[in-house]
């Protein structure tokens, strides 16, 4: 069976970077099975998301757990996130590999014609799976490959994608504590062998809260967490073992409640469909008022707006029908916003950070570690785009990858040899 799949994984990978299944692929002529293919399971890999963690995170000396795992394994230098460089859409372009106007989950915050809207908060729409079918994500591969997997509170779990929810997954509940989710999972590495999941994914989503409200201290929380993970593999003599992959989703950057472009200003709100506020505002205009919209397209202070068929062709974004027909993108540390939404939010405390700003921002970038035996030690890579995340997983994990926008060669000078 391990001859079989490695050799599955590699057709593959094949038909991810359109190069003909057995054609050797640029930078691999010796497509030679990985060596733990002599065992019937490969190793457990571990993905870990810590949401907004910048590149930079783990040079500010609060996480040593982070900067240990990195030594004696692999950091990029940083990860570039899709676009737009927000939560939702990130976490399922890491699990797919496919840009968000390709997978469907284009916002945090979302409308489709015949499903109505979406936001983070609705748990009936992150359930309801006719939001992610467009996309099939790394979990469901993995089990209809007759395997199995497990996650704590990924975006995406706990809706029957493709008729298939994880093995083990659990409704989000952000007052479970970092420490907790790392104790499921790790009861979950306690099943017996043939209950194992291979493919775990697990999310924290701490920072992204709390550094808005409480200041940096949330690394710390999560880095301990990670401590405990890691403590927790080696008494189970797994640490060697397992492939661990942590990820952020994007970056930050402080805002500041003077820095807000009020959309009314501008144009005739009444004339005005806002789907989406923030970093990027999505929205449409009445039939009939394009003088509304030349007035909104453009470059204004602090803000530019396109249709989405005129995005820069670098965002990769806009052809999915779910994305509004105006895309208005704030400068870093500056939001886009309405009165209404200003009014809705009065009593709440102005966000100290935000995202979800241009993908190629400098505060955008992502952190990326990785530690285990498929990866080399002490290494440190360029930046890549975090589409490359799911190719790396479909390799580790030796299945079978569904088409999606990565490239494996992207990622293959982190690994060993043979790998
Ligand atoms: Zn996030």
């Amino acid at each position: 069976m391990g001859l079989a799949v490695a050799w599955l994984a590699l057709a593959g990978l094949g038909a991810c970077i359109d190069i003909p299944n057995g054609t050797p692929l640029p930078g691999s002529t010796a497509p030679a099975p990985p060596a733990y293919v002599a065992d019937t399971v490969p190793p457990p890999v571990i993905l870990v998301s810590i949401d907004g963690a910048r590149a930079d995170l783990i040079d500010r000396g609060q996480t040593s757990t982070l900067a240990a795992l990195a030594a004696d394994g692999v950091r990029a230098v940083s990860m570039r996130p899709s676009f737009p460089s927000l939560t939702f859409p990130n976490h399922y372009t890491l699990v797919t590999g496919l840009t968000p106007d390709h997978h469907g989950i284009v916002n945090n915050t979302m409308e489709d014609a015949e499903l109505g809207s979406f936001t983070m908060g609705d748990q009936a729409a992150v359930s309801d799976a006719r939001w992610w079918n467009q996309a099939t994500p790394l979990w469901v591969s993995v089990q209809e490959q007759g395997r199995h997997s497990a996650t704590v509170f990924w975006p995406g779990s706990q809706a029957p994608i493709q008729g298939i929810r994880p093995d083990h997954w659990l409704p989000f509940d952000a007052k479970v504590t970092p420490d907790q989710r790392v104790d499921t999972l790790l009861g979950w590495l306690d099943l017996p062998g043939d209950q194992r999941p291979t493919f775990f994914a697990l999310y924290f989503d701490q920072p992204d809260h709390i550094e808005r409200e409480e200041g940096p201290t949330a690394a710390v929380q999560i880095d301990k967490a990670l401590a405990r993970l890691v403590d927790g593999l080696k008494r189970r003599d797994l640490f060697d073992k397992v492939n661990l992959v942590i990820v952020a989703d994007h970056g930050m950057t402080a805002t500041a409640p003077d820095r807000q472009v009020v959309l009314d200003d501008l144009a005739d709100a009444a004339a005005l469909h806002v789907v989406a506020t923030g970093p990027l505002a999505g929205l449409s205009v009445a039939p009939g008022r394009s003088d509304v919209e030349a007035r909104l397209l453009g470059r204004h202070d602090h803000m530019e707006c396109w249709r989405k068929s005129d995005l820069p062709a670098r965002f990769r974004y806009g052809a999915n029908a779910r994305v509004p027909a105006i895309l208005c993108l704030a400068d870093d540390g500056w939001v886009v916003t309405t009165r209404a939404n200003l009014e809705k939010h009065k009593d709440k405390p102005a966000p100290l950070g935000d995202h979800g700003y241009d993908n190629a921002s400098p505060a955008m970038r992502a952190l990326f570690v990785a530690h285990g035996p498929a990866f080399r030690h002490g290494a440190v890579v360029p930046e890549f785009p975090n589409l490359d995340v799911y190719p790396l997983l479909v390799r580790l994990l030796s299945i079978e990858g569904e088409r999606n926008d990565g490239h494996v060669e992207d990622v293959l000078p982190m690994l060993q040899p043979g790998y």
